[in-house]
């Protein structure tokens, strides 16, 4: 146990949990959470049968306006967001916010990374969690049980 250990980032004094050696206020400002699970089976680089990878959870990067200029934000990439509606004051019905937060990510991402062929492979590890509908850009596409309708 190193109990005076430093973030590998700022290399300030960690206090409290941070992730792995890197202090809370360093993952937020990289936008860093704890790698999930892998999703990927134990199986060669579909293109070149080569069995080693990285593993990468990517990320995306936003910046929002303050008094002084921007401040740039990560987070881990999803597929698509929730949508944020908030009460109108005059007018009935529901303001919604043009979707330039990272907040509210559904459906996240990990690439692997065939270090042999350099060949990349997208998993989302939480399928269940992505929002179906039009204000997703989602749809089920099952081809088992086709839909006639929609
Ligand atoms: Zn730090
Ligand atoms: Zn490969």
């Amino acid at each position: 146990m190193d109990n005076d250990a430093n973030c590998k980032v700022c290399e300030q004094q960690l206090y409290g949990q941070g992730l792995q050696g890197i202090c809370r206020a360093c993952c937020k400002t990289l936008g860093l959470v704890e790698m999930p699970p892998a999703r990927r089976s134990a199986r060669p680089c579909t293109v070149c049968n080569h069995m080693k990878f990285i593993r990468v959870i990517p990320r995306e990067y936003t910046a929002y306006a303050v008094k002084n200029g921007y401040i740039a934000h990560s987070a881990p990439m999803t597929l698509t967001r929730e949508t944020g509606a908030t009460d109108r004051w005059v007018f009935p019905g529901k303001k919604v916010p043009p979707a330039t937060s990272l907040e509210g990510g559904r459906g996240s991402l990990e690439t692997y990374v065939c270090t042999t062929c350099g060949f990349v492979e997208w998993y989302c590890p939480d399928p269940e969690s992505i929002p179906i509908g039009p204000e997703f850009m989602s749809e089920v596409v099952d081809y088992d049980n086709p839909t006639p309708f929609r």
